[in-house]
């Protein structure tokens, strides 16, 4: 009896079959038998997949700590090259941390944090958040949201009775 062995079966995790002719062999850059390049499949096979939509949201991450950072720079009054000075950054790194035109390492984010002096964790609030932040700075939206949600509806009703009444 003869035994079908298939190529698919004995791949190893570091050989890479040719797009072009199918040899399987050891991952190089170009293929040992039609020299076809062999780097964006060896770039493919190391990388595990990454869902597209994680690729976005660490994209818009990346946008949102580099407004926090624009933001509470200039709360602080602070020039970009007042923070480059204190962080001993390039100016290059900080203006594209800053235009979310780059993902800052861990490292970076801390140094950064300490510049303008807050919490790292104030780099990574979302829009959503400086948006319930600047709500609940409103004294009369404050005091709404310590209402109980029977509270809520009555003064909503009221509300709308005033708006109508005029
Ligand atoms: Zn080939």
């Amino acid at each position: 009896m003869k035994l079908e062995v298939h190529e698919e079966s004995v791949m190893r995790p570091e050989s890479v079959r040719c797009p072009s002719c199918n040899l399987v062999q050891f991952k190089s850059e170009k293929c040992r038998r039609c020299k076809t390049s062999l780097v964006f499949q060896v770039l493919k096979e190391e990388q595990p997949e990454i869902p597209r939509e994680s690729v976005d949201r660490s994209r818009d991450f990346q946008k949102c700590i580099g407004a926090n950072v624009r933001r509470l720079r200039k709360q602080k009054s602070m020039t970009q090259d007042n923070v480059v000075e204190r962080t001993g950054m390039k100016r290059t790194y900080m203006s594209k941390v800053e235009n979310g035109r780059l993902e800052p390492t861990l490292n970076s984010l801390f140094r950064l944090a300490d510049a303008l002096e807050v919490d790292v964790i104030e780099l990574f609030s979302s829009e959503r958040e400086l948006m319930t932040e600047r709500l609940l700075a409103d004294p009369f939206i404050a005091e709404a949201a310590r209402l109980t949600e029977a509270q809520q509806v009555q003064v909503l009703g009221f509300a709308r009775q005033l708006a109508g009444a005029k």
